[in-house]
């Protein structure tokens, strides 16, 4: 199932060039607890979610995909985390570029382990990039976006991928410079998680993914996420040895070589494979 946030608030899901508008089953769905409880309310539901759109989709509202803006399919995450240098040749690249490591020796994940991006940066690829900072060198990381659906801690990595949600693109946008990671990775806007996201069934195996992203008419990162120092389900392992992960936390992976600057009236197109396809504009 590809579930999709899209237009003004409206809950979707994606069947082939079509969304079928499910935004009646929230309905059905407490979301005025207060306190709140940890983690995304639509992930938590999901399992209701998913009987709900496959007896009813069929005969709800259809739009083309052409009408359709479509957001961060998480809307409350309680945490993005991040996996800083988890592919090789971008370790490689970011040592021989002195303007992305500011002269400094780059920690491996295994010493730097982890850091947070900050929730009020989540946008979805219908939203679009905004710069800031405009005389310093801003990047795109290209991400597999790993969205957990079961809450846990110390959960060994034999066991992650069944605490797993579901995947999306993840665009980590980061501001180069001498700040904290948390800091420079957490503007507003500068995470991007679409275009939908997809159901851990249909994706058994995520470190098979194809990953590609064209800064317009380049080609700019290609790769695959086998390429991952910590796999998914060591991330997860590592991750939840520090925190509780609960529904709806999302997981960033860490991007492959090929980062780049971006440039306000920049598109990017990113992709990976079994997921999909998303434009998203820079201003
Ligand atoms: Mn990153």
């Amino acid at each position: 199932m590809k579930l999709c946030h899209f237009n003004a608030n409206r809950l979707g899901i994606v069947v082939d060039s079509e969304v079928a508008d499910i935004t009646a089953v929230l309905e059905d769905l407490d979301l005025s607890t207060w306190p709140s409880i940890s983690g995304d309310i639509l992930i938590r539901n999901l399992e209701y979610v998913r009987n709900y759109a496959e007896k009813y989709s069929n005969s709800m509202e259809h739009l083309s995909l052409d009408d359709i803006h479509f957001h961060s399919p998480i809307l409350s995450p309680g945490k993005i985390i991040g996996a800083p240098v988890n592919y090789q040749l971008h370790l490689d690249e970011a040592e021989a570029d002195r303007e992305i490591n500011m002269g400094k020796a780059i920690a491996r994940i295994h010493e730097i382990g982890l850091f947070l991006k900050a929730t009020s940066s989540l946008v979805g690829p219908g939203d679009g990039i905004t710069l800031q900072f405009p005389d310093r060198r801003t990047d795109h990381e290209l991400e597999l976006a790993v969205v957990i659906g079961h809450t846990g801690y110390k959960i060994p990595a034999s066991e992650a991928l069944s605490y797993v949600a579901g995947y999306a693109i993840g665009l980590d946008i980061t501001l180069r410079g001498t700040e904290e990671r948390s800091l420079r990775k957490s503007i507003d806007s500068y995470t991007v998680v679409g275009p939908w996201f997809v159901t851990a069934d249909e994706i058994p195996d995520p470190q098979i993914l194809d990953m590609k992203l064209m800064v317009n008419d380049s080609l700019r990162q290609k790769s695959l996420t086998d390429k991952m120092i910590l796999n998914v389900a060591e991330l997860i392992e590592f991750a939840s040895r520090f925190y509780t992960l609960y529904p709806g936390d999302i997981i960033f992976t860490g991007t492959p070589e090929g980062v780049s600057p971006l440039e306000p009236g920049d598109v990017i197109t990113a992709s990976i494979s079994q997921i999909g396809e998303m434009i998203v504009h820079v201003a």
